[in-house]
Protein backbone atom coordinates (compact mmCIF):
# COMPACT_ATOMS: atom_id res chain seq x y z
CA UNK A 1 0.00 0.00 0.00
CA UNK A 2 2.96 2.29 0.56
CA UNK A 3 6.25 2.05 -1.61
CA UNK A 4 9.28 4.51 -1.54
CA UNK A 5 12.00 3.92 -4.09
CA UNK A 6 14.99 5.57 -3.64
CA UNK A 7 14.18 8.57 -2.00
CA UNK A 8 16.54 11.70 -1.49
CA UNK A 9 15.36 14.30 0.46
CA UNK A 10 17.73 17.28 1.88
CA UNK A 11 17.21 20.51 3.95
CA UNK A 12 19.70 22.31 2.23
CA UNK A 13 22.83 20.30 2.69
CA UNK A 14 21.58 18.23 5.19
CA UNK A 15 20.61 14.52 3.37
CA UNK A 16 18.05 13.80 5.67
CA UNK A 17 16.71 10.98 3.63
CA UNK A 18 19.28 8.49 1.53
CA UNK A 19 17.91 6.30 -0.98
CA UNK A 20 14.82 5.29 1.29
CA UNK A 21 13.52 2.26 -0.12
CA UNK A 22 10.47 0.89 1.38
CA UNK A 23 7.72 -1.27 0.98
CA UNK A 24 4.45 -1.60 3.33
CA UNK A 25 1.80 -4.30 2.78
CA UNK A 26 -2.18 -3.68 3.52
CA UNK A 27 -2.52 -4.26 6.96
CA UNK A 28 1.10 -4.13 8.27
CA UNK A 29 2.12 -2.31 11.26
CA UNK A 30 5.75 -0.64 10.83
CA UNK A 31 7.31 1.34 13.68
CA UNK A 32 10.39 3.57 13.09
CA UNK A 33 12.63 4.18 15.93
CA UNK A 34 15.88 6.32 15.61
CA UNK A 35 17.65 8.67 17.86
CA UNK A 36 16.59 12.19 17.99
CA UNK A 37 17.39 14.23 14.51
CA UNK A 38 17.96 10.87 12.43
CA UNK A 39 15.03 12.05 10.34
CA UNK A 40 11.78 9.81 11.31
CA UNK A 41 9.69 12.65 11.29
CA UNK A 42 10.85 13.72 8.00
CA UNK A 43 10.04 10.36 6.53
CA UNK A 44 6.33 9.75 8.07
CA UNK A 45 5.77 13.67 6.50
CA UNK A 46 7.06 12.49 3.01
CA UNK A 47 4.66 9.76 2.84
CA UNK A 48 1.21 12.20 3.11
CA UNK A 49 3.09 14.89 1.17
CA UNK A 50 3.64 17.02 4.01
CA UNK A 51 7.24 18.11 3.65
CA UNK A 52 8.36 17.62 -0.66
CA UNK A 53 11.53 15.68 -1.11
CA UNK A 54 14.21 15.57 -4.37
CA UNK A 55 14.16 12.58 -6.02
CA UNK A 56 12.56 8.92 -5.77
CA UNK A 57 9.20 7.97 -6.25
CA UNK A 58 6.46 7.53 -3.26
CA UNK A 59 3.06 5.55 -4.08
CA UNK A 60 0.84 5.40 -1.71
CA UNK A 61 -2.32 3.27 -2.59
CA UNK A 62 -1.75 3.77 -6.10
CA UNK A 63 -1.28 7.42 -6.05
CA UNK A 64 2.46 8.32 -6.57
CA UNK A 65 4.06 11.79 -5.58
CA UNK A 66 6.52 13.26 -7.08
CA UNK A 67 9.85 15.05 -6.59
CA UNK A 68 9.33 18.51 -5.57
CA UNK A 69 5.90 18.49 -4.04
CA UNK A 70 4.81 18.25 -7.68
CA UNK A 71 2.04 15.93 -6.50
CA UNK A 72 -1.21 17.36 -7.89
CA UNK A 73 -4.26 15.05 -7.84
CA UNK A 74 -2.73 12.43 -6.03
CA UNK A 75 -1.56 15.21 -3.38
CA UNK A 76 -5.03 15.69 -2.78
CA UNK A 77 -6.39 11.72 -2.68
CA UNK A 78 -2.93 10.73 -0.55
CA UNK A 79 -4.57 13.63 2.15
CA UNK A 80 -8.06 12.03 2.16
CA UNK A 81 -7.15 8.43 2.18
CA UNK A 82 -3.92 8.57 4.93
CA UNK A 83 -4.44 10.05 8.82
CA UNK A 84 -1.88 11.14 10.66
CA UNK A 85 -1.50 12.04 14.23
CA UNK A 86 1.07 13.98 15.95
CA UNK A 87 2.97 14.77 19.05
CA UNK A 88 0.73 17.75 19.54
CA UNK A 89 -2.91 17.11 19.23
CA UNK A 90 -3.86 20.15 16.66
CA UNK A 91 -7.30 20.27 17.76
CA UNK A 92 -9.50 23.01 16.77
CA UNK A 93 -9.77 24.48 20.79
CA UNK A 94 -13.36 26.42 19.25
CA UNK A 95 -14.89 23.34 18.04
CA UNK A 96 -16.74 20.61 21.05
CA UNK A 97 -14.99 17.49 20.30
CA UNK A 98 -17.69 16.29 18.27
CA UNK A 99 -17.57 18.80 15.50
CA UNK A 100 -13.85 18.26 15.59
CA UNK A 101 -14.17 14.74 14.29
CA UNK A 102 -17.55 15.63 12.25
CA UNK A 103 -15.43 18.64 10.12
CA UNK A 104 -13.80 16.62 7.88
CA UNK A 105 -16.56 14.07 6.95
CA UNK A 106 -18.58 17.16 6.36
CA UNK A 107 -16.45 19.76 4.51
CA UNK A 108 -14.48 16.64 2.57
CA UNK A 109 -16.41 13.93 2.03
CA UNK A 110 -19.55 15.47 2.05
CA UNK A 111 -21.73 13.83 4.42
CA UNK A 112 -24.37 15.37 6.24
CA UNK A 113 -24.60 16.26 9.38
CA UNK A 114 -26.92 13.52 10.52
CA UNK A 115 -24.77 10.88 9.09
CA UNK A 116 -21.33 12.49 10.32
CA UNK A 117 -22.45 12.84 13.52
CA UNK A 118 -23.46 9.31 13.83
CA UNK A 119 -19.77 8.34 12.68
CA UNK A 120 -18.35 10.50 15.40
CA UNK A 121 -20.24 8.86 18.15
CA UNK A 122 -19.25 5.49 17.07
CA UNK A 123 -15.69 6.68 16.56
CA UNK A 124 -15.20 8.24 20.06
CA UNK A 125 -17.44 5.11 21.50
CA UNK A 126 -14.39 3.07 19.83
CA UNK A 127 -11.76 5.11 21.60
CA UNK A 128 -13.21 5.30 25.00
CA UNK A 129 -14.72 8.69 25.01
CA UNK A 130 -18.48 8.91 23.80
CA UNK A 131 -19.04 10.40 27.53
CA UNK A 132 -16.97 14.02 26.11
CA UNK A 133 -18.79 14.78 23.04
CA UNK A 134 -20.15 17.24 23.69
CA UNK A 135 -17.33 19.44 25.76
CA UNK A 136 -14.32 21.34 24.22
CA UNK A 137 -10.70 20.33 23.54
CA UNK A 138 -9.14 22.74 26.38
CA UNK A 139 -11.97 20.69 28.95
CA UNK A 140 -9.50 17.49 28.11
CA UNK A 141 -7.34 15.69 29.18
CA UNK A 142 -4.10 15.27 27.01
CA UNK A 143 -5.06 11.69 26.88
CA UNK A 144 -8.21 12.25 26.13
CA UNK A 145 -7.28 14.99 23.36
CA UNK A 146 -5.26 12.19 21.74
CA UNK A 147 -8.05 9.91 21.16
CA UNK A 148 -10.02 12.69 19.92
CA UNK A 149 -7.29 13.66 17.36
CA UNK A 150 -7.15 9.62 16.39
CA UNK A 151 -11.10 9.64 16.13
CA UNK A 152 -10.88 12.85 14.15
CA UNK A 153 -8.49 11.28 11.43
CA UNK A 154 -10.46 7.88 11.46
CA UNK A 155 -13.77 9.67 10.23
CA UNK A 156 -11.96 10.06 7.35
CA UNK A 157 -11.82 6.13 7.00
CA UNK A 158 -7.98 6.60 6.24
CA UNK A 159 -6.54 3.01 4.07
CA UNK A 160 -2.95 4.26 6.12
CA UNK A 161 -2.93 5.67 9.72
CA UNK A 162 0.95 7.48 10.34
CA UNK A 163 1.65 8.25 13.34
CA UNK A 164 4.09 10.70 15.22
CA UNK A 165 5.21 10.47 18.62
CA UNK A 166 1.99 10.29 19.51
CA UNK A 167 2.37 9.98 23.44
CA UNK A 168 5.53 11.89 23.95
CA UNK A 169 3.71 14.74 25.07
CA UNK A 170 1.59 12.85 27.39
CA UNK A 171 2.18 12.62 31.24
CA UNK A 172 2.71 9.10 31.89
CA UNK A 173 -0.48 7.86 33.36
CA UNK A 174 -2.28 8.43 29.71
CA UNK A 175 -0.08 6.82 27.62
CA UNK A 176 -1.52 3.49 28.14
CA UNK A 177 -5.10 4.26 27.12
CA UNK A 178 -3.68 6.25 23.45
CA UNK A 179 -1.39 3.11 23.13
CA UNK A 180 -4.88 0.71 23.89
CA UNK A 181 -6.82 2.80 21.48
CA UNK A 182 -3.67 2.46 18.52
CA UNK A 183 -3.34 -1.14 19.43
CA UNK A 184 -6.74 -2.37 18.61
CA UNK A 185 -6.90 -0.08 15.65
CA UNK A 186 -3.73 -2.03 15.15
CA UNK A 187 -5.82 -5.66 15.86
CA UNK A 188 -8.45 -4.60 13.24
CA UNK A 189 -6.39 -4.93 10.81
CA UNK A 190 -5.45 -0.88 10.13
CA UNK A 191 -2.28 0.11 7.56
CA UNK A 192 0.39 1.80 10.59
CA UNK A 193 3.36 3.62 10.34
CA UNK A 194 4.14 4.71 13.92
CA UNK A 195 7.08 6.70 15.23
CA UNK A 196 7.46 6.44 19.16
CA UNK A 197 9.84 5.64 21.88
CA UNK A 198 7.52 3.44 23.90
CA UNK A 199 9.77 0.35 22.61
CA UNK A 200 7.60 -1.81 24.77
CA UNK A 201 4.40 -1.28 22.72
CA UNK A 202 6.66 -1.40 19.43
CA UNK A 203 7.64 -5.18 20.27
CA UNK A 204 4.05 -5.52 21.33
CA UNK A 205 2.26 -4.34 18.32
CA UNK A 206 4.80 -4.02 15.49
CA UNK A 207 4.93 -6.61 12.32
CA UNK A 208 7.98 -4.91 11.15
CA UNK A 209 10.77 -2.58 13.32
CA UNK A 210 12.74 -0.40 11.52
CA UNK A 211 15.75 1.33 12.88
CA UNK A 212 16.87 4.50 11.16
CA UNK A 213 20.33 6.54 11.39
CA UNK A 214 21.32 9.80 9.40
CA UNK A 215 18.47 9.84 6.87
CA UNK A 216 19.02 5.93 6.46
CA UNK A 217 17.22 2.54 6.89
CA UNK A 218 20.18 1.14 8.88
CA UNK A 219 18.39 -2.43 9.98
CA UNK A 220 14.36 -3.57 10.06
CA UNK A 221 13.16 -7.08 10.60
CA UNK A 222 10.63 -8.54 13.32
CA UNK A 223 10.67 -6.92 17.14
CA UNK A 224 12.71 -9.85 17.96
CA UNK A 225 15.02 -9.41 15.40
CA UNK A 226 15.74 -5.78 15.43
CA UNK A 227 15.71 -5.61 20.10
CA UNK A 228 17.11 -9.03 20.98
CA UNK A 229 19.33 -9.70 18.33
CA UNK A 230 19.96 -6.24 16.46
CA UNK A 231 23.43 -6.88 13.76
CA UNK A 232 24.33 -3.13 13.40
CA UNK A 233 26.40 -1.73 15.91
CA UNK A 234 24.42 1.59 15.68
CA UNK A 235 21.41 -0.30 16.26
CA UNK A 236 23.27 -1.97 19.47
CA UNK A 237 24.16 1.32 20.69
CA UNK A 238 21.13 3.04 20.52
CA UNK A 239 18.78 0.52 22.25
CA UNK A 240 21.87 0.02 24.78
CA UNK A 241 20.99 3.78 25.84
CA UNK A 242 16.63 3.48 25.43
CA UNK A 243 16.02 -0.26 26.44
P1 LIG B 1 13.07 13.64 16.88
O1 LIG B 1 13.19 12.27 17.47
O2 LIG B 1 13.79 14.67 17.69
O3 LIG B 1 11.65 14.03 16.58
P2 LIG B 1 13.45 13.04 14.05
O4 LIG B 1 14.13 11.73 13.86
O5 LIG B 1 11.98 13.10 13.89
O6 LIG B 1 13.87 13.63 15.47
P3 LIG B 1 13.48 15.03 11.96
O7 LIG B 1 12.54 15.97 12.62
O8 LIG B 1 12.98 14.23 10.82
O9 LIG B 1 14.15 14.05 13.04
O10 LIG B 1 14.73 15.87 11.50
C1 LIG B 1 15.83 15.30 10.81
C2 LIG B 1 16.87 16.37 10.59
O11 LIG B 1 16.35 17.35 9.72
C3 LIG B 1 17.30 17.09 11.85
O12 LIG B 1 18.68 17.30 11.80
C4 LIG B 1 16.53 18.38 11.81
O13 LIG B 1 17.24 19.41 12.45
C5 LIG B 1 16.42 18.64 10.32
N1 LIG B 1 15.19 19.36 9.97
C6 LIG B 1 13.93 18.97 10.25
N2 LIG B 1 13.02 19.82 9.74
C7 LIG B 1 13.72 20.79 9.13
C8 LIG B 1 13.35 21.98 8.40
N3 LIG B 1 12.08 22.31 8.20
N4 LIG B 1 14.36 22.73 7.91
C9 LIG B 1 15.65 22.39 8.09
N5 LIG B 1 16.07 21.29 8.76
C10 LIG B 1 15.12 20.50 9.27
MG1 LIG C 1 10.45 13.72 15.10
Amino acid sequence: IVQLEKVNKYFGKLHVMQDIDLEITPGEVVVIIGASGSGKSTFIRCVNGLEEFQSGRIIVDGNELTPYGKGGKSLQTIRTEVGMVFQQFNLFPHLSVRANVTLAPTRVRGLDDAQASKIADRLLERVGISDQADKYPGQLSGGQQQRVALARALAMEPRLMLFDEPTSALDPEMIGEVLDAMRELASEGMTMMIVTHEMGFAREVADRVIFVHAGRIVEQGSPSQVFDHPQHERTQAFLSRVL
